[in-house]
C-alpha cells in the first residue's frame, strides 16, 4: 500500500497546503480519499491523471473535502479524454442526495455517459477492494464525519480520520494501525469543537497504540506552532507533520 498526501490543508487557502486529499494505491487501483478544491490538478503532481482515478472515498460532505467531485465528473466528459473506466464513489449517508443536487445544478455536463458510475453510502460498513478491506466508522464532526481504516491483504493497516474531534470511535478505528493519518486543524491554544489539536491527536494515537502519527488538515495558523513537540508529550511513537506530496509505503516484513 502506497500513500501520498496530496493535500494537507483545509478550506482556508494556503500556498503551502492544498485542501484535503489523500491518495492510496490499493494494488493497481488509485483510491482518492477526499477531493477538496483543486484536487484533480494536484493529483497530476502525484502522478495520477483524473481519468485514472478508480475509487473515491469521502469522509464527509464539507466543501474542503468534496468540492472537486463535480470537477471530476465534469472533466470526465471533456473530449478527447472522455472517461472509459468505471468510477466507484463511496461516502457517508447523504452522498447520493449530494450527487443528485450536483446533477440538478450542472445537468448533462456532469452526468456520465461514457463510463459507469457507482455510488454507495457505507457509514459503519466494511467493503473489500481486491483484498484490501476498507472499514468505516462515524466519528465526531459537526454534521457527522466518517473515518477510514484500510487493511491490506498482508495485514498492514492505515487509518485516515477525516475531520473529527477526539472520540472513542476514533480510538477503536485506529487500534494498532501502522500509520494514523489524523487531522490536526488547530493548535491546542485555539481548540475548536469537532476538530483535533496536536494534544488530542497524540492522545488518540497513544490510546490506539499506533506506530506512526502523521498530521494533516492543518489550518495556516498551525504553521507557527511546534506541533511535534506538543504531540511528543503524549505519544511516544513517531510523529510527522504532513506536507503535500509526502509519500509513505507500507511494506510487509519479509520473514526468512
Ligand atoms: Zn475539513
Ligand atoms: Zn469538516
Amino acid at each position: 500500500m502506497e500513500i501520498t498526501l496530496v493535500g494537507t490543508g483545509t478550506g482556508t487557502p494556503s500556498i503551502r497546503r492544498n485542501p484535503a486529499c489523500i491518495l492510496f494505491k490499493l494494488g493497481n487501483k488509485n483510491a482518492v480519499f477526499d477531493s477538496g478544491p483543486g484536487t484533480i490538478r494536484s493529483l497530476l503532481a502525484a502522478g495520477v491523471d483524473y481519468t485514472n482515478i478508480d475509487l473515491v472515498f469521502y469522509t464527509h460532505l464539507h466543501l474542503d473535502h468534496v468540492s472537486d467531485f463535480s470537477a471530476i465528473l465534469f472533466a470526465a466528459k471533456i473530449p478527447p479524454e472522455t472517461r472509459k473506466r468505471p468510477l466507484r464513489v463511496y461516502g457517508p449517508s447523504g452522498l447520493k442526495a449530494y450527487y443528485k443536487h450536483i446533477t440538478e445544478l450542472y445537468g448533462d455536463t456532469v452526468c456520465p455517459d461514457s463510463y459507469k458510475l457507482l455510488l454507495e453510502e457505507i457509514a459503519n460498513k466494511d467493503i473489500d477492494i481486491d483484498g484490501f478491506i476498507v472499514s468505516t466508522k462515524t466519528l465526531e464532526h459537526h454534521d457527522g464525519g466518517m473515518g477510514y481504516r484500510v487493511t491490506e491483504p498482508g495485514g498492514k493497516v492505515a487509518v485516515y480520520t477525516g475531520d473529527t474531534d477526539y472520540c472513542e470511535a476514533a480510538v477503536g478505528l485506529s487500534r494498532n494501525a501502522d500509520i494514523l493519518i489524523a487531522e490536526c486543524s488547530f493548535p491546542d491554544e485555539i481548540k475548536m469543537k469537532g476538530h483535533l489539536t496536536p494534544s488530542s491527536a497524540a492522545r488518540l494515537a497513544s490510546e490506539a497504540d499506533v506506530k506512526k502519527l502523521v498530521l494533516v488538515h492543518m489550518y495556516p495558523v498551525c504553521d507557527s506552532y511546534d506541533l511535534i513537540s506538543c504531540c511528543k508529550k503524549t505519544f511516544a511513537g513517531e510523529v510527522i507533520v504532513g506536507e503535500d506530496m509526502m509519500k509513505f509505503e507500507l511494506k510487509q516484513e519479509v520473514l526468512l
